[in-house]
């Protein structure tokens, strides 16, 4: 995957077979993403790949925000870029507080929208490209041409969508688009911060994959594919090269951070699950979405958040692998028992949901975790008979948490908590992370950690002051 500076049509392709050489892996689906074009003027293209798969009406599904292409109306563009067709309706999807959620109201207007049509043409942000995956899903697979409008997340080329299920955000299985476009020229004029909070999504590869790796070692998810991982991480160093570029808005780094991105996005849908590249450091994101929930503060950008945590799930994987050999796993290993815990993890949500609610929900998924770990102890024996193989497993799609701050810094994205839109206060940070583990069924470093007894609070701030001394955390 290299990095041309004109038109690429050849990603999917070259995915494919990348994914077809290498070694597989247990029940992976197949790239269903029909075409991808990235870099300038792929706009420019859209009215031919429409006309590629339509079959009838066209329905052109928007948000309500004002987007530009070389400083001009990007909407309007799009309009024009249509104007062969003869019918094309236009559908602008508004949020009831002026933000678009993919909540069941939107959905349904969504769905209605696109009845009858021979192709859904979508433009917009993660969100808006969601809702238009599920209203195509929704009609037995409408044909969806997608515009991407910013590098902000991974969920444009998999075929999951983030809905909005009373106040919970939740991945649902949904489509692929049909054909992706990604225009530089727009990528480009998007708000910085969204491509900016794109370095911090993918940071997550230098983290989740060992966390879901490590899953696999210790026995508790059979999922680990090292050919998912390798379709984005074989060139994911390249992200620390370009992260300044992409500061600079530089149509090189862009188009290269789209690829990286795009290729992150098709390995969670051949997975079949967001495990590939979500790790402790999308819980900690997750943890502060609830808090903000609770608080009624608006949830800062996806992809920043997760940068920021990234650096620090980085610094526990390097403290782990210096404190844990392979001697000291089989001692040290505790299973806690499920009354402690139940109390634990209730108590962590209690300030943020005094009804209990969002406890007892973390506490359902938990307990299928403390479960699988008991049940797990075998495996857990081999794994320290292996533990110098499975570090040096794991330390290929590692990078150090220096590494990560200086690209954070290099894209002019937040690195600390308090940096992030709005601020969040260290309080809060750090209870996100301490508590991270907590929060859902997935097994990552920070459980490790806990279950062997390197999880107090004293672990947790030594490992932020570690970060802090970096330029990271709170
Ligand atoms: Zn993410």
């Amino acid at each position: 995957m290299t990095a041309p500076s004109t038109l690429d049509e050849g990603l999917a392709d070259r995915l494919r077979d990348r994914l077809e050489a290498g070694p597989g892996g247990r029940s992976l689906h197949p790239i269903g993403i029909g075409r991808i074009l990235i870099g300038p003027g792929a706009l420019d293209r859209l009215a031919d790949e429409v006309a590629a798969v339509s079959s009838g009406p066209i329905v052109l599904l928007e948000d309500a925000t004002p987007m530009l292409r070389l400083g001009t109306d990007l909407k309007a563009a799009v309009e024009k870029h249509l104007g062969g067709f003869a019918d094309v309706r236009r559908e602008v999807l508004t949020g009831r507080d002026g933000q678009l959620h993919a909540d069941d109201g939107t959905l349904a207007v969504a769905r209605a929208a696109v009845e009858g049509a021979g192709c859904v043409v979508s433009v917009g942000s993660g969100t808006l490209t969601d809702i238009a995956k599920d209203a195509c899903n929704h009609r037995g697979g409408t044909p969806l041409v997608a515009v991407q409008t910013a590098v902000s997340v991974n969920g444009f080329s998999d075929d999951m969508a983030v809905i909005l299920r009373d106040g919970v955000k939740r991945t649902v299985p949904s489509s692929w688009v049909t054909t992706l476009l990604i225009d530089t020229e727009i990528i480009r004029d998007a708000p910085e911060a969204m491509n900016q909070a794109g370095v911090g999504e993918l940071l997550a590869m230098f983290t989740a994959p060992a966390d879901w790796h490590l899953a696999a070692l210790v026995g508790l998810d059979g999922s680990y594919s090292a050919g998912v991982v390798d379709l984005f991480r074989r060139e994911g160093d390249r992200l620390l090269t370009i992260a300044g570029g992409v500061g600079r808005r530089d149509g090189d780094a862009l188009d290269e951070l789209a690829r990286l991105m795009t290729a992150s996005g098709i390995a969670l849908g051949v997975a079949g699950r967001t495990a590939p590249l979500s790790g402790m450091e999308h819980t900690v994101s997750h943890m502060l979405d609830m808090s903000a929930g609770h608080t009624g503060t608006p949830v800062g950008l996806h992809g920043a958040q997760v940068g920021v945590a990234a650096v620090v799930a980085a610094a526990l994987w390097e403290r782990m692998i210096a404190t844990l050999s392979a001697q000291s796993l089989r001692h040290v290993v505790v299973v806690p028992s499920v009354e402690d815990l139940e109390r634990r993890v209730k108590g962590a949500f209690s300030d943020v949901d005094p009804s209990g609610t969002m406890g007892a929900e973390c506490w359902s998924d938990y307990a299928k975790k403390l479960d699988a770990w008991a049940g797990a102890q075998p495996s857990v024996g081999e794994l320290s008979e292996q533990w110098d193989d499975a570090v040096s497993a794991v330390r290929r799609v590692l990078v150090s948490p220096e590494e990560m701050v200086t690209a954070l810094h290099a894209a002019g994205a937040p690195v600390r908590f308090r940096d992030l839109d709005p601020p969040v206060d260290p309080d809060r940070a750090r209870w996100a992370v301490a508590n991270c583990h907590l929060m859902r069924d997935r097994f990552t470093i920070a459980d490790l950690a806990f279950f062997t007894g390197n999880w107090n609070d004293g672990d947790v701030d030594e490992v932020l002051d570690r970060v802090a001394d970096l330029g990271g955390g709170l």
